[in-house]
């Protein structure tokens, strides 16, 4: 792309994208007469940042759901096909609705309940499955923002996750993947065995919460990195609980 310049012309920290809103397709997944990669190839091993995603179009976020199930991307033109890589790390920040106070106690939001439905159901239903973990961020109170107790520092969570990789690299030392995100049906089976127990939670999410086999496998993969970061052999009733927790979200939206 002639992105790197000649004093550095190897990228050596991993990329982080984060392209405006008003990005075109071609701009995010690749694109144009001689294909040129997007930004998601761009933020290939690293990670793509889309703020205010309910802004984003529908059809230009709709075009990322393969690339991100599959790592790579096709371009084809009547000239020419190209593939790209673009196996990176989503990330998405969005407001709860357009005035931004949807929720809060304060009872400051002045959106209609069609507008907040609206403004959240832009993104789709496949893409939201597509992502692994959501969590809503309450506005902090007053207290919480005087408060002077110390956070943990990121210094200590990078340990945790250091470690939680470690177990990763050890466990796929073999294989073809290399976290617990590459994971396919071979592996999951091997390392993502649930107990009768865990089970049996998994079965009542599934019913209560209309759950597809998509997130049935992706809940799987990230209780299993919870239950890395605790450093547990086995998936425990606590990481499947948590790892469902994280696709709740899914329920106040319809
Ligand atoms: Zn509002």
């Amino acid at each position: 792309m002639g992105l790197l310049s000649a004093d550095e012309p190897l990228l050596r920290r991993r990329p982080f994208r984060s392209p405006h809103h008003t990005i075109s397709t071609a701009g995010l997944t690749g694109g144009g007469a001689a294909p040129r990669p997007g930004e998601i190839s761009l933020a290939h091993r690293g990670v793509l940042f889309l703020d205010e995603l309910p802004e984003f179009r529908a059809d230009t976020l709709d075009v990322m759901r393969q690339p991100l199930e599959e790592g790579v991307v096709t371009i084809s033109r009547a000239t020419a096909t190209a593939t790209f890589p673009c196996d990176f790390q989503l990330v998405c920040a969005m407001n709860p609705c357009r005035c931004g106070w949807y929720g809060d106690s304060s009872g400051r939001c002045v959106c209609t309940q069609n507008s907040v439905s609206s403004y959240i159901s832009r993104i789709s239903g496949p893409l939201l499955d597509r992502i692994d973990i959501i969590v809503e961020v309450p506005a902090l109170n007053f207290d919480e923002l005087r408060s002077r107790e110390e956070p943990e520092s990121s210094s200590a969570v990078k340990q945790r996750v250091e470690q939680a990789r470690a177990l990763q690299n050890k466990r796929f030392s073999q294989g073809t993947c290399r976290s617990n995100a590459g994971m396919q049906t071979a592996q999951l089976r091997e390392y993502c065995t649930l107990s009768d127990d865990c089970a049996g939670l998994m079965k009542q999410a599934f019913e209560s919460l209309g759950l597809t086999a998509r997130s049935y496998d992706r809940i799987r993969k990230v209780a299993r990195t919870i239950a890395d970061l605790d450093a547990s052999e086995e998936i425990q009733i606590p990481h499947i609980a948590e790892a469902i927790q994280y696709r709740t979200y899914q329920l106040s939206q319809n």
